[in-house]
């Protein structure tokens, strides 16, 4: 049997509705058609969108078959199933099972960066207290927006078949695509308004830690980096490359770690690797003080500097090398 004749076999789940619902919920208030959202309202939208993740995927698994939804897939037991008695999976596991159980046809990476912080996002909102602006998750957002969209489109309701749900997950989905359609226009209308500020920058341009965008200008000025598009503020640049790598010197220096690698450039340090504009899929060696890229890092004095080819040194320790002969 081909995987297209086994999935014609799926069925119809109330689950759709509801992780729709969820998806409905959440778009509503992050696409701002009623005016710019309030904090409140983002902070339901973001559980709300986190839910619609975890039933969608789900949903999908449930359709093909029941037992996938479990973590444990040979404990699966019909009556426990039934009375919501079991764990189910991580969205990592669903995924995994979409892609390699299910094979459905736009299959989403596992270890996707949006979902994960999505859920990072979720994390902080539950546990931690929240502090990111409202453009920023509606920024950070979008991407997971597009990934459901696209999930559904292709991969769910052409499998609904012809039902009262079929019809009212259609309804659901037209919401969807205009609130989602809605949200891009705005940041885009957002990104434009501070492209003049970013053009020519691209060589010192890092993604924002809270929106997720291509703007923070580490353009060496002597003042504090903050994300032209949702304003985050991020101190100096010495601080902002700590919150990059997501530690701060204090905590690094009691756990025993290091200081961040020296600039050769201009002597701070403040050296990390991390995607910038121009090269958005690898890391640069980048100072978050002057904005000096380096190609790598000195493997005997941790400076950013000049390194000879193929000696993984810097030019001032092989001078001390040579001196020492
Ligand atoms: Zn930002
Ligand atoms: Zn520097
Ligand atoms: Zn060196």
């Amino acid at each position: 049997m081909t995987s297209a004749e086994e999935q014609s076999k799926d069925f119809n789940f109330p689950a759709l509705v509801n992780g729709l619902d969820f998806l409905v919920s959440a778009v509503g208030s992050l696409s701002g058609d009623n005016g710019q959202p309030r904090p409140r309202e983002v902070k339901y939208a973001v559980l709300h969108l986190q839910a619609a993740v975890e039933t969608l995927l789900k949903a999908r698994l449930e359709m093909h078959d029941p037992k996938l939804v479990w973590t444990k897939v040979v404990a699966f037991d019909q009556r426990k199933h039934e009375a919501g008695d079991f764990n189910s999976c991580s969205v990592q596991i669903a995924l995994e099972r979409l892609r390699d159980t299910v094979q459905i046809e736009s299959a989403i990476d596992p270890k996707d960066d949006s979902l994960r912080e999505l859920g990072n996002l979720r994390n902080r909102i539950m546990h931690f207290g929240w502090k990111d602006t409202v453009v920023a998750v509606q920024a950070r957002t979008l991407p997971v927006l597009d990934l459901l969209v696209g999930f559904v489109n292709a991969d769910v309701l052409p499998y609904v078949g012809e039902s009262a749900e079929a019809w009212s997950a259609e309804q659901q989905m037209e919401q969807v695509r205009a609130g989602f359609r809605h949200l891009t226009d705005f940041i885009e209308l957002r990104m434009q308004a501070v492209r003049g500020q970013l053009t020519g920058y691209e060589h010192a341009t890092a993604a924002c830690r809270s929106c997720g965008q291509f703007a923070v200008v580490l353009d060496g000025g002597a003042h504090d980096l903050t994300c032209l598009l949702c304003g985050r503020q991020y101190g100096t640049g010495e601080y902002a490359a700590w919150e990059f790598i997501g530690s701060c010197e204090h905590i690094s220096i009691t756990e025993g770690g290091s200081g961040l690698n020296g600039c050769g450039s201009c002597g701070a340090s403040a050296v990390i690797s991390t995607p910038l504009a121009y090269s958005p899929e690898s890391d640069t060696w980048i100072c978050f003080m002057c904005g000096a890229t380096f190609e790598s890092v000195c493997a005997f004095c941790d400076q950013a500097n000049e390194i000879i080819p193929e000696m993984d040194m810097c030019s001032e320790c092989y001078e001390i090398r040579l001196d020492n002969f």
